[in-house]
C-alpha cells in the first residue's frame, strides 16, 4: 500500500511513518522546512538504508500539497492511505487571539486536512478503496482554555472525516478521526510545566502518551480497519473516558 503522511518529519509523524514502513508499506512524508527526515530518501535517489520517501511541502500551499503526491505516485503509484497529520498551535485566550492567529491555524489544521484528502480522492477511487485518517485531538471533544483556534480546528476534522465516510463509504473509502491527548513532543514540550502537571492530573494512566502509541493506533486503522468508517479514536490514557 502507497501511504502518505503529512508532517512526517518529526512528532506523531514521524512515528506513524515508521511504523508503517516497518509494516511493509510505502511511505512518502512531506517535511516542511530544514533537513528532510532520517532514514528517508528523496525523489529518484536510491533507496539505500532509506525507509520512506521525504517531499517537501508546506501544506496550507495547494500547489505544493499537489506536486507533492506528483512525487508520491511517481515512486510508489496512487496513494491509498492517507495521514492528515501536520498541525500548529497558536493559544491565546479568545479577547486578545488575532485574526491571523485564528486563520492560520483553520488553514494549516483543517483546510489542508481538505487539501489533502481531496487530493488523495481521485487515486482512490481509482484503486476501489482507500484509508483516510485525521489526526485530531482530545481538545476537539472538551475544548481547552486558550486554544479557541485549536479545538475549532481538530473538531472540524471530525465532521470533515464524517461526511467523507459517508460519500465515499461505497466505494470502500474508509475515514476515521485518531484523537490524541498529551503526547510527548516538541508540541507538548512547548507548555509550560505547571499546565503538563495539571494535564497529567486528569489522565487516569498517569503519564504522557508516546508518538509510538499512536502510530500503532493508525497502523491498526490502515491494516485492519476494513469495516469502520466515521470513528473517532481517543488515544489519550483515559482522560476523555472515550468521550
Ligand atoms: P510537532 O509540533 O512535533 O510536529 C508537527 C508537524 O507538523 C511537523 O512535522 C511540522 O513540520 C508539521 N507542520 C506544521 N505545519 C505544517 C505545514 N504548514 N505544512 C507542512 N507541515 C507542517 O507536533 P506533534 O507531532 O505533537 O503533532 C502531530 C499532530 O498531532 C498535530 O496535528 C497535533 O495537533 C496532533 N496532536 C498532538 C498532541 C500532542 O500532545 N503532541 C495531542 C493531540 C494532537 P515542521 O517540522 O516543518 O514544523
Amino acid at each position: 500500500m502507497s501511504v502518505f503522511i503529512t508532517g512526517g518529519n518529526r512528532g506523531i509523524g514521524y512515528a506513524i511513518a515508521t511504523e508503517l514502513a516497518e509494516a511493509g508499506h510505502n511511505v512518502t512524508v512531506t517535511y516542511r522546512s530544514g533537513e528532510p527526515p532520517a532514514h528517508s530518501y528523496l525523489p529518484g535517489q536510491e533507496h539505500t538504508g532509506g525507509r520512506f520517501l521525504a517531499v517537501r511541502c508546506d501544506v496550507t500551499d495547494p500547489e505544493q500539497v499537489d506536486m507533492a503526491f506528483k512525487q508520491a505516485e511517481t515512486e510508489h503509484g496512487p496513494v491509498t492511505s492517507l495521514v492528515s497529520n501536520a498541525g500548529i498551535t497558536r493559544d491565546g485566550l479568545l479577547a486578545r487571539m488575532s485574526e491571523d492567529d485564528f486563520t492560520a491555524v483553520l488553514d494549516a489544521n483543517l483546510t489542508a486536512a481538505y487539501r489533502v484528502a481531496k487530493r488523495a480522492l481521485p487515486g482512490m477511487l481509482r484503486a476501489k478503496g482507500g484509508r483516510m485518517v485525521f489526526i485530531s485531538s482530545a481538545t476537539a471533544m472538551h475544548g481547552e482554555a486558550g486554544q479557541t483556534n485549536y479545538a475549532a480546528s481538530k473538531a472540524g476534522l471530525i465532521g470533515l472525516s464524517r461526511s467523507i465516510a459517508r460519500e465515499y463509504g461505497s466505494r470502500s473509502i474508509t475515514a476515521n478521526v485518531v484523537a490524541p491527548g498529551l503526547t510527548a513532543t516538541d508540541m507538548a514540550a512547548a507548555l509550560p510545566e505547571d499546565r503538563i502537571k495539571a494535564l497529567l492530573g486528569q489522565i487516569p494512566l498517569g503519564r504522557l502518551g508516546q508518538p509510538e502509541e499512536i502510530a500503532r493506533t493508525v497502523r491498526f486503522l490502515i491494516d485492519g480497519g476494513s469495516y469502520i468508517t466515521g470513528a473517532v479514536i481517543p488515544v489519550d490514557g483515559g482522560a476523555g473516558m472515550g468521550h
